[in-house]
């Protein structure tokens, strides 16, 4: 058996032109000086255009692509990409506004969440977004506040599904969930929402997040397309949207590989035809997050002070986990592993060193790299996490000791 270490996959999406990375055309320490302060998130447009570009080429026409704002909320970022995707999901009040600022036409939006707010959803009502029910208590909600605003809301109902799929020990989905109405409770709450002023819409079905194996994909996606042609007999009009959830992943940690969209494709290519023939009004929608915007950013955080501590080298930076909680590995990690990280001013470098790399805040908690190797580092020097454009600001807690707000810009 091979011992060697697993690596991170090679990041390639940004130039290292003089031993600087370059971001938007721009060398980083220029960017910088441009933003005025560290930390900073940025994000490449250059980037999120190549994505989309990609799934395009890849998947069948037909199927539609939504981006799920939580991902990324930045509404630059947001009113960007509403260029390129067919649609939004949102999942609360804040995102909704977002996503209509950005100019989405409301009836690509969907609005998915459980314990959904009376001001959300009568938002989403009056804006004319389709709510994706969670329970049977949300339909009545629902139905009431309609009447009130003599509007028909227009549903689709989320299903928590009857399939459990397990891929390097993640489980996507099934068993018990707060998120959507267990499979088997789907026929009694179709025909409720026949009985009252509902424009029904159709289905979502979600069965995971960050899946690097295109097969647990294919697989999840089959599942879903046999549920919801199953759910269609009990529903109470045409299916118009069939929303079969993401999970597409990217690659993290050292060892993980992108995922390889064909087998996605062509079982797509396979299920089109038949849910077309079945359900020939359903709109198939794949919404995803982080695979739209995670690889096209990076966190940016300067270098306060370096120190040696019992022969461990340690880079203390003014930027950590109160901005980017992932990185440190208190986002839903089981085992703590290390982002990919450079110096971005000297990628290389001239020497190397084993280094950890911390924040300012007083816990131990506050990581960005542990034991990495990296160029050697000087103060003033401007540390660089990879994979940083999903779940980053708005998925930490800012807050926390009350440092300075981080920065963000779209290049
Ligand atoms: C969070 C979420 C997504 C996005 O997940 P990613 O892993 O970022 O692709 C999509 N759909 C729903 C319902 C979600 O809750």
């Amino acid at each position: 058996m091979s011992t060697a270490k697993p690596e991170h996959w090679p990041i390639h999406q940004f130039p290292v032109i003089d031993d600087q990375l370059h971001i938007g055309n721009m060398p980083l320490t220029r960017l910088a000086a441009q933003v005025g302060q560290t930390p900073f998130y940025a994000y490449d447009r250059s980037l999120l255009d190549e994505r989309v570009t990609l799934l395009r080429g890849v998947l069948p026409a037909a199927v539609k692509l939504h981006y799920a704002i939580k991902a990324n909320p930045m509404p630059a970022l947001v009113q960007y990409l509403v260029k390129q995707v067919d649609g939004l999901d949102v999942a609360s009040l804040g995102e909704l506004k977002i996503a209509l600022d950005a100019g989405m036409d409301p009836a690509e939006i969907s609005f998915a969440g459980p314990g959904k707010r009376q001001p959300e959803l009568a938002a989403a009502i009056a804006a004319g977004i389709v709510i994706n029910l969670e329970s049977a208590h949300e339909l009545e909600t629902v139905a009431r506040l309609g009447r009130e605003q003599n509007r028909r809301p227009r549903v689709a109902v989320r299903i928590n599904p009857d399939f459990e799929l397990k891929t390097s020990g993640m489980k996507m989905g099934g068993g018990s969930k707060p998120f959507g109405v267990d499979a088997e409770q789907a026929p009694a709450l179709l025909e409720r929402i026949g009985q009252l002023d509902l424009a029904f819409q159709g289905f979502h079905i979600f069965s995971g997040s960050q899946n690097l194996r295109a097969t647990a994909i294919v697989e999840a996606q089959s599942r879903s397309f046999e549920l919801a042609l199953r759910l269609a007999a009990d529903a109470p009009g045409p299916v118009r949207l069939l929303n079969i959830g993401g999970g597409f992943g990217i690659p993290y940690f050292p060892g993980d590989t992108p995922l390889d969209l064909q087998p996605i494709a062509a079982n797509l290519g396979h299920w089109l035809p038949v849910v077309q023939e079945r359900l020939p009004d359903a709109q198939i929608v794949l919404e995803l997050g982080r695979y739209l915007v995670g690889e096209a950013g990076i966190y940016v955080a300067e270098v306060i002070d370096r120190k040696v501590s019992r022969g461990q080298t340690f880079l203390i930076t003014n930027g950590g986990l109160h901005h980017h909680l992932a990185a440190s590995g208190n986002f839903g990690q089981v085992i703590r592993k290390n982002f990919p990280v450079v110096v971005g001013n000297r990628v290389s470098g001239v020497e190397r060193e084993m280094a950890t790399v911390v924040g300012p805040l007083c816990t131990p908690l506050d990581l960005l790299a542990e034991r990495m190797e990296l160029a050697k580092a000087e103060i003033g020097d401007l540390i660089v996490v990879f994979q940083s454009g999903a779940y980053g600001l708005t998925a930490s807690p800012t807050a926390f000791l009350s440092h300075p707000p981080c920065a963000e810009v779209l290049v």
